[in-house]
């Protein structure tokens, strides 16, 4: 309880604050306003302007993607990137059950099945042997893909997700997927300017994505991008995300089944400003991982890090406690005194709507959701 007591008062004193603590809250310190208040001098507020052009630029630099596309959020970007590599009604796609239901979502809303595989107990994203083992029991390699032996269903992708902006060993999930014949899709709504190997997540698998939310490293009030190296894909995703409209002078002709999920000028020019302050998001969030790491040292909480062939943007922080019972003894503790911690998600198929999904035995999975919390991780200003 003691060691409780003393967490409270180190965050306390780390945010200099009594008051209620966020487990994440946004940071307004660039050209925010003025980007704002640009869109609307312009009358450009909404599907089309210059920011939307200027925002899909930066994404290209930050992820070192030669396409990125502007969408309304991340679950709808996740929802296309998998149709756009071939996902469709009736198919399997293997994902992670550790994750926030948004990537399991994306899946169901193509008409396909979450496959749910374990993570790995040191990256809490999905695992490269648990694949593996999975397709080396149920994989059959055919002309036109890889199939389920069992169910005969096609496995059309795979949806890894980087659980709290820690990257997933993607390079052996690149290399086992690739194999195969399954295409990758990173979810990587979480890790914004995190690094596997010096490259940046989201930009390994076919389409990678990420979001904007609100409670995100840094923000458009609402929004996601798609990330792409494959220019084909690149086009596709404008054009199914822009009501797969094709260009003409003024008749309205539309040749396929598309959304209107483009983000909005105003979003974006929000967005265009929090990038321009993404290094500086970077620094003050690993500033503070180390105070946290420091902090926690031979304490029963245990400060998560990642690979460390990884550089996470350390998007939102968490310990690992010894039991279910001290995690909960934790979070009662610390939310009483209005620090705000929260546990990690419930596993996927434990949800109604998933629970009749394949999944294997989810050894680290179900570790881990009884012992990860995370804690408040806003930038420090
Ligand atoms: C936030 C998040 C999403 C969805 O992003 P939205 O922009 O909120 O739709 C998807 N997957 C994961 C893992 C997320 O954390």
């Amino acid at each position: 309880m003691s060691e409780i007591k003393n967490t409270i008062s180190f965050i306390r004193e780390i945010y200099q604050t009594q008051d209620f603590m966020p487990l994440h809250e946004p940071r307004f310190v660039g050209n925010e306003k003025k980007y704002l208040l640009d869109t609307i001098d312009s009358t450009f507020v909404s599907s089309v302007g210059a920011y939307v052009d200027k925002f899909e630029d930066m994404m290209q630099d930050i992820t070192k993607t030669k396409k990125a596309i502007a969408v309304v959020n991340g679950t709808s970007g996740i929802q296309v990137a998998l149709r756009l590599v071939g996902v469709k009604t009736g198919d399997e796609v293997l994902t992670q059950a550790l994750t926030f239901v948004a990537t399991a979502n994306a899946i169901a809303y193509n008409g396909a099945k979450p496959v749910f595989l374990d993570v790995g107990l040191d990256t809490m994203g999905l695992s490269p042997g648990a694949i593996q083992n999975f397709l080396e029991e149920y994989g059959d390699i055919r002309e036109d893909g890889c199939y389920n032996k069992k169910t005969g269903n096609r496995i059309s992708a795979c949806l890894p997700m980087h659980t709290f902006g820690f990257p997933v060993r993607i390079d052996e999930i690149i290399r086992i997927c690739n194999f195969w014949k399954i295409p990758v899709v990173e979810d990587a709504a979480e890790s914004l300017g995190s690094e596997f190997k010096g490259q940046p997540t989201g930009s390994f698998g076919e389409v990678g994505v990420f979001s904007f939310n609100g409670n995100k490293i840094v923000t458009s009030g609402g929004g996601g991008a798609i990330v792409t190296n494959n220019a084909a894909l690149g086009i596709k995703a404008k054009y199914l995300t822009t009501t797969a409209k094709k260009p003409h002078a003024y008749e309205y002709v539309h040749d396929e089944l598309g959304y209107n999920y483009r983000m909005p000028n105003l979003n974006a020019a929000l967005a265009c400003a929090q990038l321009e302050k993404l290094s500086w998001f970077l620094e003050k969030k690993r500033e503070l991982a180390k105070k946290y790491e420091e902090f926690f040292k031979g304490a029963n909480a245990k400060f998560r890090t990642g690979l460390p062939e990884t550089k996470a943007n350390y998007w939102l922080m968490c310990v690992e406690l010894d039991n279910r019972n001290t995690r909960d003894e934790f979070l009662k503790g610390t939310n009483e005194a209005k620090v705000m911690t929260r546990p990690i998600w419930e596993l996927m198929f434990r949800l109604p709507m998933y629970e009749n999904c394949l999944k294997d035995e989810q050894v680290n999975a179900k570790f881990l959701v009884d012992r990860i919390v995370n804690i408040p991780s806003s930038v420090v200003i």
